[in-house]
């Protein structure tokens, strides 16, 4: 872990962020922010240190995937180097050891989220898995034809395939809550338009990897609940980036990906309520996940090892907790303080130039900012800009629904994280300039 010493003030740590917080949420409360050397903690992703194509890399597709600081790999190499064996099964001390730290990264998890329980925590490959796990388990049990499943217009295909594969077997029906346009808000005022008897699911997400919107969850599944609604969180864009309390939001469901916060890729958790657990069938059969197997039938296990059938990502859990232990060393809320600056800093300053589009909230925006150059394709852009190192993401992120709102097909996406920096954006900036005029704009 880097030395975290302050660094000198500067043109981002010194901005109040009070007055940004219009149209869009805060992930955190004005809590005083603490210094953190940011700098300093670039040192600990070696990924970050190298040229590419003769410039010095500038990596802004944190909202694609998140780069791995040295104390996940190191993790990582030590579990394959010293403990690898299957968990639950063997009573040699390698297997012990595995079990231990794979059940240890489950209350890690449990802490993380301020789960009432480590029980409430199913290890899955990710967001994706975790919202298919509740679509398929859950789902058919408590959905029916004629029932509503709503969701936003500015879901990623995670949180909306699910759905329509479950409204398919069961003959219920799709909603979307609206977005105001480019700024991509959502008005809580027309919540209650949309909350009505036959409404049976909520699922949205926390905030948008498009738009940068961050919802206020908490209040939504307060008012979803309030009329026995169920509800699911689509964490993938926050979990990382700032304070997460499942009892807080008080929903029923969340996922998130362990890829986007520091940890490895195909791991990931789904926090379920218990009382929403207990009465969920089994998502897939296999080992692990029965109390007994007969020639005909079988018994499940309670959560989670009902819903983790198989030999798990053991080494993922391992590493996962890793990333929880590195993010919590900085402090989330630093994390999410800075992250949001980064974004606001990058807003304004793409908002100067000439022929640009830029979606999503103008103020309390996430660490990301979506845009288009009159006349120029994203992925042109992604595709010049790579050339002077900068690693951008263009298309439709996995939104097609909302570009169709936007009426757009892609947009080109810079998405930043904690180790990213002002310069790095200052220096992004003059790359888009540098790519209108090449495109004669
Ligand atoms: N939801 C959102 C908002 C995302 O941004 C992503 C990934 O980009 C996902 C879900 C899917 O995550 P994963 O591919 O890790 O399952």
């Amino acid at each position: 872990m880097a030395d975290l010493r302050p660094n000198p003030p500067n043109k981002m740590t010194d901005r109040s962020p009070a007055e940004n917080h219009a149209g869009g949420q805060r992930l955190t409360a004005m809590l005083p922010h603490q210094a953190v050397n940011w700098s300093a903690l670039r040192q600990d992703f070696p990924i970050l240190d190298q040229q590419v194509h003769g410039h010095p890399l500038i990596y802004f597709d944190n909202a694609a995937t998140s780069q791995k600081p040295r104390m996940v790999l190191d993790a990582l190499l030590h579990y394959y180097e010293r403990d690898n064996a299957n968990v639950h099964r063997g009573i040699h001390e390698l297997s012990n050891r595995a079990t231990a730290a794979f059940e240890a990264a489950r209350v890690r998890a449990a802490k993380f989220l301020n789960a009432r329980s480590a029980d409430e925590i199913i290890f899955t490959r990710g967001t994706t898995e975790g919202i298919n796990l509740v679509a398929a388990a859950w789902g058919p049990k408590f959905i029916q034809r004629g029932d509503k499943i709503l969701l936003t217009e500015m879901e990623h295909h995670s949180n909306i395939v699910p759905w329509q594969l479950l409204a398919e077997r069961t003959g219920a029906q799709l909603a979307f809550l609206p977005i105001n346009g480019d700024r991509g808000l959502l008005d809580p005022g027309r919540l209650d338009e949309f909350l009505t008897s036959d409404v049976k699911l909520l699922a949205m997400t926390h905030i948008s990897n498009s738009l940068g919107t961050i919802n206020p969850v908490a209040e939504y599944c307060e008012r979803a609940r309030r009329r026995g609604i169920v509800t699911l969180i689509d964490a993938a864009q926050s979990a990382g980036h700032g304070p997460l309390d499942v009892q807080e939001i008080g929903c029923d469901f969340l996922a998130f990906s362990a890829h986007k916060m520091c940890g490895p890729t195909g791991f990931g958790v789904l926090y379920g309520r218990g009382e929403r657990l207990a009465e969920t069938p089994p998502y897939q059969g296999g080992g692990e996940m029965i109390l007994s197997v007969d020639f005909q039938q079988s018994t499940w296990k309670p959560a989670p090892h009902r819903f983790e059938a198989g030999t798990p990502d053991i080494s993922g859990a391992i590493a996962l907790h890793a990333a929880m232990d590195y993010l919590d060393g900085i402090g989330r809320g630093n994390i999410a303080h800075h992250d949001q600056e980064l974004g606001a800093y990058a807003f304004e300053q793409l908002s100067a130039l000439p022929g640009i589009r830029l979606f999503g909230p103008t103020m309390g925006r996430a660490g990301l900012v979506s845009f288009l150059l009159d006349g120029i394709h994203a992925h042109d852009v992604v595709t010049v800009a790579d050339r002077s190192g900068v690693a951008l993401r263009g298309g439709h992120h996995c939104n097609q629904p909302l570009m169709k709102r936007l009426g757009v097909e892609s947009t080109a996406r810079a998405s930043f994280y904690f180790y990213n920096t002002t310069a790095e954006i200052d220096r992004f900036v003059e790359v888009i300039r540098e790519i209108q005029m090449f495109f004669g704009k």
